[in-house]
């Protein structure tokens, strides 16, 4: 449905700012490290439980704490948009909420408490407003996004549970493009190591297997693979690799250490299987030259596969008028920098998802910041959104 200015109109004034601001500080003061989200949502299953939605608490995998989910309906058959987002923060010291000059600080302010209470209020909106002639609104809030303590898990369950709209709006902190793309990501670790203790170089550690030598044999294969992959690029989304990010080994100068460990990333495009990066990856530490006595231990940790938008779902048309009629604008294509859930929605649900927040900044830092004026554009683009998509 092409949205008309009656609708905009009625979504501008059901909009509260002091309803959204009250519900981001309420969930940025409860501390919520990933897997320890459980008080969070309780917080917010009691507020949307006292704005009159029935609230359900799917376990969805993790008992400790229980998903939050809820729906509106129109009342009148029409598509299904999910407002999903994470209540988990990752781990670092605990910085309370405060508004000072028109700017949200605090834990969880950027990634992304304020983004979930800018959707709630794109919700309530929605509902006070009456502008929804068709189709519902499903919202689901959830822990264990963020790794290495979460891995998804809880998303993943619920979509395996069927808590899945027809698509999905993410209020993560990305405001200034319209993501359409997106590579996949994987965590690697390898490990070398020989038997023994650490020994000193001149008391038989010159005659030991060199682990750092074997290392450094692997950090040059694992190079050379990532220049095999400089002509896999996509114009947005930059091109595939293989990065080593932190190497160690070794202890003193003159002895001889028992280990060396390397992590990295590998990142993939849209197309690429990931049994084929695992492969590429696993083949690269294979040819490493290894003497006799050292030992290979290579972990590829999976995390999301790549992501790309179907530029024909009806989600980008109804993305694109909302952002029309709220910003006046809309926004330019671009590549999403970050793997997130819209990644395990396509995966997992066969969706299509639009990452779109607030314009915050600090993310994964104690410097977490959002404009509050932000927060109240990003509530009336998911609210119209809604209007648009859900009415067909
Ligand atoms: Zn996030």
């Amino acid at each position: 449905m092409k949205l008309n200015q009656d609708v905009i109109d009625r979504v501008n004034r059901a909009v509260r700012p002091d309803r959204l601001m009250e519900l981001a500080v309420d969930l940025i003061r409860i501390p919520s490290p990933t897997q320890h989200a459980a008080a969070v949502a309780d917080r917010l299953a009691e507020v949307l439980a006292a704005e009159g939605f029935e609230v359900g608490r799917p376990e969805a995998a993790w008992p400790r704490s229980p998903a939050v989910v809820t729906r509106y309906e129109s009342g009148v058959p029409g598509r299904t948009l999910q407002f999903n987002g994470h209540l988990d923060t990752v781990h670092l010291p605990f910085v309370p909420p405060r508004i000072e000059d028109g700017i949200l600080y605090g834990s969880g302010a950027s990634d992304m408490k304020a983004g979930v209470a800018a959707m709630c209020e794109a919700l309530l909106a929605v509902r006070d407003s009456h502008v929804l002639e068709a189709g519902g609104i499903l919202l689901t809030a959830h822990d264990l996004h963020e790794a290495p303590w979460g891995r998804g898990q809880q998303l993943a369950a619920l979509i395996d549970e069927g808590y899945v709209g027809d698509a999905a709006l993410l209020p993560e902190y990305l405001s200034n493009i319209l993501p359409v793309v997106g590579r996949g990501m994987a965590n690697v670790e390898v490990t070398l190591s020989r038997e023994g203790t650490p020994v000193h170089e001149v008391l038989g550690g010159l005659g030991q297997p060199r682990v750092i030598a074997a290392g450094a044999d692997l950090v040059t294969r694992l190079e050379a693979l990532d220049r095999s992959l400089t002509g896999r690029t996509h114009p947005l989304a930059g091109r595939e690799s293989v990065f080593v990010g932190k190497v160690a080994g070794g202890e003193i100068y003159n002895q001889s250490p028992t280990e060396f460990h390397l992590a990295g990333t590998c990142r993939w495009l849209p197309g690429t299987a990931v049994e084929k990066v695992r492969h590429r990856f696993l083949e690269a530490v294979d040819g490493t030259e290894t003497p006799p006595g050292i030992q290979v231990d290579a972990r590829f940790h999976y995390r999301r596969d790549a992501f790309e938008l179907d530029l024909e779902d009806p989600l980008v048309g109804a993305f694109e008028d909302s952002c029309q009629a709220v910003m006046g604008r809309t926004l330019p294509h671009g590549a999403k920098p970050f793997i997130d859930d819209g990644n395990t929605f396509g995966e997992l649900a066969g969706i299509e998802t639009i990452t779109h927040g607030p314009r915050a900044t600090g993310a994964h830092t104690t410097g977490e910041q959002v404009p509050v004026d932000d927060l109240i554009r990003v509530a009336k683009v998911y609210a119209c959104a809604a209007v648009a998509f859900c009415a067909g």
